[in-house]
């Protein structure tokens, strides 16, 4: 079986070199381009800090995990190939969100602050809350000393969902950094005699790059448009 060429943004990076692991003795995608802002060598078949036509014309689908800059960046050289991306970088402006979200007029893109199958679950499972909207709601999340925004792309979605949910508006998420937590968040509801609370805790990195490339053979055969990770859950 053909294998589909992978281009990774952000090729270099904690994801980048996690999605490298996961392709190990995979079948379906071949490690083909890894784009990173200086590095030399990041393991894929060709390191790029340059997104040169004739290789970005290869690629067959694009997972980035990079940084808003780069994103918006990379945008218009990969633009020509029309082919699928999937994104997990956080922290866009509504600008650069606007950016990634017009490739979906010409190609499959999916962007999701969290490639997990426990956070789609758990954005799924704050629908319930609308029976206890009178409850004050409070979003934690806690993250490595690396991570350079706050609050974190999952937070914000959970805090978006559960707004919308509940009808209110919440106060902002909490943030705390140190060591190297992976990821947890915590979406509690506090009534005046009960307190309800929500924990997902991200126990390996490799969960989200697997959650790239299972989102990548979806998007795949997917046509062109915006799409949430959860859309490709249904
Ligand atoms: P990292 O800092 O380890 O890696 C960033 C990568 O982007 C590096 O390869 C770097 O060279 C590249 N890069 C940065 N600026 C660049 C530029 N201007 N030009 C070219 N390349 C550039 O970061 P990370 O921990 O791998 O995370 C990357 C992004 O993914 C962050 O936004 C993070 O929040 C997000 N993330 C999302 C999920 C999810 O499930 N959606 C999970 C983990 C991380």
């Amino acid at each position: 079986m053909k294998k589909n060429k992978l281009g990774v943004l952000g090729a270099s990076g904690r994801m980048g070199q996690e999605i490298l692991r996961c392709l190990e003795g995979q079948t379906k995608f071949e490690a083909f381009l890894g784009w990173s802002e200086r590095e030399k060598e990041t393991g894929y078949k060709h390191s790029v800090t340059r997104l040169d036509p004739e290789l970005v014309d290869k690629v067959d689908v694009w997972i980035d995990f990079s940084s808003p800059d780069a994103l918006t960046a990379a945008i218009p050289k990969i633009s020509r190939s029309k082919k699928p991306i999937i994104s997990g970088t956080t922290g866009l402006s509504d600008v650069q969100m606007k950016k990634l979200k017009s490739l979906a007029t010409n190609c499959a893109v999916m962007w999701s602050s969290n490639m997990s199958l426990g956070i789609a679950v758990l954005m799924k499972t704050l629908e319930h809350l609308q029976m206890i909207s009178d409850f004050d709601f409070q979003i934690e999340e806690f993250h490595h000393k690396h991570k350079k925004d706050a609050p974190s792309g999952t937070a914000l979605s959970l805090q978006k969902k559960l707004e919308k949910v509940t009808q209110t508006t919440l106060p902002a998420p909490l943030s705390l950094r140190g060591g190297g937590v992976i990821g947890i968040h915590k979406v509690w509801a506090f009534g005046e005699e009960e307190t309800l609370c929500f924990e997902h805790m991200a126990l390996q990195r490799r969960v989200f790059a697997r959650g790239a490339l299972w989102a990548a053979e979806r998007l795949l055969k997917k046509p062109k448009g915006f799409y949430e990770f959860g859309d490709l859950l249904k």
